[in-house]
């Protein structure tokens, strides 16, 4: 028997029992005739004392041991006489008897403890290790607790688990695919999946009525900001719904969640904003609510006083970072830098300074009396002390800036609090987006969302005019759950696929099945898809999915600890009738 606890788990009350324990060695140490021995696992850390007097042979076997041996012992709970308040275990220790080394260790190659001397690439190479630490444990535990939270909810509710296929044919979420070569099928390829959305489909088709997974996707895209190229999600499809059917239901899951995950109550109804609104207001369709400062529209007072960069602007818009009044020239010079990073890409920053006598003081009052700058203010609702930020030029990309430039305030003025959750729904997406250069039309959710009704008549005179039946869910400025309602008739199905620029061939070859399907009675449905890695950092405070992932990859897409990916042996080449060609 390797134990009787584990080294989370001995108290005061237990105090004279005989145990057995098992566990990493944390630290070693000799202190006044003692030695002591930090025993370390998942539930935590239980000191081993050894008497260096009354047992020498045991506390140099003891002393001997290096960081991350795995040991047994066998002991005696005693009280400690300096108790430790910092460690739920820190009221007693063990008085060691019996030491057994199951495993040596060599040293490791950064400390395992919460705040490591190890860098992010070592950490990844030695993930095994690295998922020792409690900091690591704990996000993963979380990742455990949602997830069964959400199976719970799901299937309390009546959904049912299903699986659906890894090895695929593409599916339409709008990046790459991964491919697999087939062996049996020369010259053919298996794509993953980007998200098991024809699948869900057909399994309404299917009867199953209402159904979830919390699956692997896979996107080959570019490893922008903080993207894995597998990542989780938790998909759900419903049959005889509504977009309200949809919302209310995952709205109580995600209120479940936020209940027996982090105890969070939330009484009302999450806000609901029109993706229109949320760009107008926010700059953003995935806007951080937990603090106000909006974006406002100031265009009509701001051109015709001669300023020729906003009297040529499509649109000024401008933000208030209350109480920053006092910015210094050099400070306003670097925000001024900042805008003009390549990543926000704005030509320039207009200030206004509203001094906390009522004065004004901005970098455009040869063209602006404080009278005209009293209204800007007025419209932002600005206060003696406030700094008024103005960007210009065209609409759309101005607001983005402007959005961008809100979210970097408010971290200045520490307004987006890692322990405040602001959830809200945006929907009303347009239901399609145009390339620029190409003019061509996207699906802005995917090629099966439903237009909304009441906006069908103007697929063919004004198709960017079209809404989407379309909404996500988005907390605290990320874009935690997206879905829609689905076309269900292969009619419709056909005019979304020739506004997508597929023809009537190309869309046979590859949605064929789910057409044939449309013909056999398909019944109204509808889905979200939520991006669990996401959700389980949010809640775990964490920056990084990285941080909430077992056995995640670099930022390249590398597996560092396993060195994938890798290349394959000549034979495996020729059983796939590859070739590589080497440019
Ligand atoms: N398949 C979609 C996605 O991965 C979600 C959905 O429409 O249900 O974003």
């Amino acid at each position: 028997m390797y134990r009787t606890h584990n080294c989370g788990e001995l108290r005061i009350s237990d105090v004279n029992k005989k145990v057995k324990l098992s566990g990493w060695v944390q630290k070693t140490r000799k202190l006044g005739g003692m030695t002591f021995i930090d025993l370390r696992d998942r539930y935590g850390i239980t000191q081993l004392v050894f008497n260096d007097e009354t047992d020498a042979e045991l506390s140099e076997k003891a002393q001997k041991i290096g960081r991350e041996f795995v040991i047994s012992i066998s002991g005696t709970v005693t009280e400690r006489e300096a108790k430790n308040k910092d460690l739920p275990t820190g009221d007693i220790e063990i008085t060691v008897n019996e030491l057994n080394i199951l495993s040596k260790s060599e040293v490791p190659p950064f400390t395992i403890e919460n705040e490591t001397d190890g860098g992010e690439e070592i950490r990844l190479k030695y993930r095994y290790l690295d998922l020792r630490r409690p900091a690591v444990q704990k996000g993963i535990i979380l990742r455990h607790k949602m997830a069964q939270e959400i199976r719970n909810f799901l299937s309390n509710k009546g959904f049912l688990e299903i699986e659906t296929p890894f090895l695929i044919k593409s599916t339409p979420e709008g990046a790459r695919d991964f491919v697999v070569p087939s062996r049996m099928s020369e010259g053919k390829f298996y794509a993953l999946p980007q998200s098991p959305q024809v699948f869900k489909q057909l399994l309404m088709i299917g009867g199953y009525d209402k159904y979830f997974q919390i699956t692997k996707c896979f996107r080959d895209e570019d490893f922008r900001a903080d993207r894995q190229p597998e990542f989780t999600q938790i998909d759900c499809e419903m049959s005889f719904v509504e977009r309200e059917d949809v919302l209310t239901t995952f709205e109580e899951m995600t209120k479940h969640l936020f209940k027996t995950v982090k105890n969070i109550d939330f009484a009302d109804a999450f806000p609901r904003i029109s993706y229109d609104k949320a760009i107008e207001e926010y700059g953003s369709d995935k806007p951080d609510i937990r603090f106000e400062m909006k974006i406002h529209d100031i265009s009509n007072s701001a051109k015709g006083k001669g300023f020729k960069v906003f009297d040529d602007a499509e649109y000024v818009g401008a933000v208030c970072a209350e109480g920053l009044a006092g910015y210094s020239r050099k400070q306003l010079d670097k925000l001024i830098d900042w805008v003009k990073r390549p990543q926000i890409g704005a030509k320039g920053l207009v200030y206004v300074k509203y001094n906390k006598d009522g004065s004004f003081k901005s970098s455009v009052d040869k063209f602006y009396s404080p009278e005209d700058i009293k209204e800007w203010a007025n419209i932002l609702s600005a206060k003696p002390g406030d700094l008024i930020l103005v960007m210009s030029g065209k609409r759309k990309e101005t607001l983005t800036q402007l959005g961008e430039l809100r979210l970097e305030m408010a971290d200045r003025l520490n307004l987006r609090d890692k322990n405040k959750f602001a959830p809200l729904w945006i929907v009303d997406f347009p239901l399609f987006e145009k390339d620029e250069e190409t003019g061509q039309l996207h699906a802005m959710h995917h090629p099966f969302t439903s237009p909304k009704q009441e906006d069908v008549v103007l697929l063919d005179t004004d198709p960017e005019a079209v809404k989407a039946d379309a909404y996500d869910l988005v907390i605290n400025g990320n874009e935690i759950g997206g879905g829609s309602v689905r076309i269900y008739n292969t009619e419709m199905q056909k005019v979304m696929f020739k506004h997508l620029g597929f023809t009537e061939k190309e869309a046979e070859e590859q949605f064929g099945f789910l057409m044939n399907a449309f013909k056999y009675g398909a019944p109204p449905h509808a889905g979200i898809a939520f991006g669990f890695d996401r959700w389980v950092a949010l809640f775990n405070g964490s920056d990084s999915i990285r941080d909430v992932m077992a056995f995640p990859k670099n930022n390249a897409g590398r597996d560092l600890m396993i060195d994938a990916p890798s290349e394959i042996d000549e034979q495996q080449l020729k059983d796939l009738r590859l070739k590589i060609v080497r440019e």
